[in-house]
């Protein structure tokens, strides 16, 4: 029989192996999800309070739609075979879907790196939950002030002192200039100290040495400093993109019997831009990569990847939420009516679960968050 694998537990894992039993029918196709983990993980929500509440057993979206869950972790991809490697065991596949995601990116010869804390994983954001739990006056020194750095410093200052830091001359540098006057007034009103053109050169225990020399009080530093896609797409292209990741075509297939989605895939939004390592990406890329490859093999014409607009929310913890539209990340929301949003969308990225039609009519709806935002031409927040 043929098979479908699929690397990744991820959302674009999940949703790639949904798609492919969508596409499956009643055909005869194996399907089988290689993924080291027990649940998937809603990564989106891990610097909230709980981070346990951010996954869901994978078994419970699965098992209804008979995809089989190989709980290892892929090493080598053979091209020329169709076979990967996982756990030293070798598995082979007509179809492949690499999904195999990102994950931070590290600092390179930091003294003290071992004592970092970081919300990329469910591991890291238990690790500092749990390191923090029951402190009501922490220090807490969070390390670049990109996306996730603003979602962790603003959750961890309705405990404590948060210091952020960052190289850049602002704050959501990547951001852009839309959301920055919103996100600097979030800032304020949590009292949040910002050092800027600035980072740390050295974590010890209960301090850290910044790179002006000064050393600062700290129970904890979370290091989120950006995120490189996982070390197997190189097995796949060497002509990776800067944040790693594997250049596809409309169709997000890389080579004539693989396709990557997620994190790891390069894939164009328009003209101007490729994709960004987010979930908004990553599930309707993992429907279309997983639903093409059962249906190469079972001859039914491709889906393309066109990408619903590009929007942004951004939680700011008890100053609101900001949510943006298009490339310029227009605001469209501040402060609670942002959050709401938020709390929107967060809800809405978890699958649904136990129940096979259910999950089905999700892998068909590719861009099934879209409901919930406001429309293009609703009026800027003052
Ligand atoms: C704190 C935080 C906040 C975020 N906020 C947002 C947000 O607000 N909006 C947004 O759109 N995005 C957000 N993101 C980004 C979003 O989480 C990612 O873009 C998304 O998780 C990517 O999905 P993925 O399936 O490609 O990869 P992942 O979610 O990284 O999943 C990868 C999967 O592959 C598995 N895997 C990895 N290596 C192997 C291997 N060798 N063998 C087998 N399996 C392997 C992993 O175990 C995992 O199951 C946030 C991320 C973080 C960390």
């Amino acid at each position: 029989m043929a098979r479908v694998v699929i690397i990744g537990g991820g959302f674009a894992g999940v949703w790639g192996a949904a798609a492919a039993a969508l596409a499956r029918g009643d055909a005869d196709l194996r399907i089988t999800l290689i993924a080291p983990n027990e649940h998937m993980v809603l990564r989106p929500r891990l610097y909230e309070p709980e981070p346990d509440l951010a996954k869901v057993e994978l078994s419970r979206i699965l098992k209804p739609i008979g995809v089989e869950h190989l709980r290892a972790s892929v090493s080598t991809i053979d091209t020329n075979r169709r076979v990967v490697v996982a756990d030293g065991e070798e598995i082979g596949y007509d179809r492949l879907v690499l999904a195999a995601g990102s994950k931070l990116v590290q600092p390179q010869g930091l003294p003290g790196a071992e004592r970092l804390f970081d919300i990329d994983t469910l591991d890291g954001a238990r690790r500092l939950t749990d390191h923090l739990r029951g402190r009501e006056d922490y220090s807490v020194v969070v390390v670049g002030a990109g996306f996730v750095g603003l979602e962790a410093a603003t959750a961890l200052a309705a405990r404590g002192r948060v210091l952020l830091v960052d190289r850049s001359e602002v704050v959501g540098d990547q951001l852009g200039p839309g959301p920055r006057t919103a996100i600097e007034a979030a800032l304020d009103q949590l009292g949040i100290e910002c050092r800027l053109r600035t980072t740390v050169t050295e974590v010890g225990d209960g301090y850290a040495v910044l790179s002006d020399g000064t050393k600062v009080d700290a129970d904890a530093v979370v290091w989120s400093v950006g995120m490189r896609a996982s070390e197997l797409t190189r097995q796949i292209s060497d002509k990776l993109d800067h944040l790693g990741r594997v250049p596809v075509d409309e169709n997000l297939r890389a080579l004539p019997e693989v396709f990557v989605a997620g994190d790891a895939a390069a894939a164009a939004y328009d003209a101007g831009h490729t994709v960004m390592q987010a979930c908004q990406h990553a599930t309707p890329l993992g429907k279309v990569a997983g639903y093409n490859a059962a249906a190469d093999l079972l001859n039914l014409p491709l889906r393309k990847f066109t990408p619903a607009p590009y929007v942004t929310c951004l939680d700011l913890g008890a100053a609101g939420g900001i949510f943006t539209r298009g490339w310029e990340r227009r605001v469209l929301a501040t402060g609670a009516e942002g959050a709401a949003i938020k709390k929107r969308i967060n809800q809405a990225i978890r699958p649904p679960v136990d129940d096979a039609a259910k999950i089905l009519a999700a892998a068909d709806k590719v861009y099934n968050v879209l409901p919930f935002f406001p429309r293009d031409d609703e009026k800027p927040a003052a």
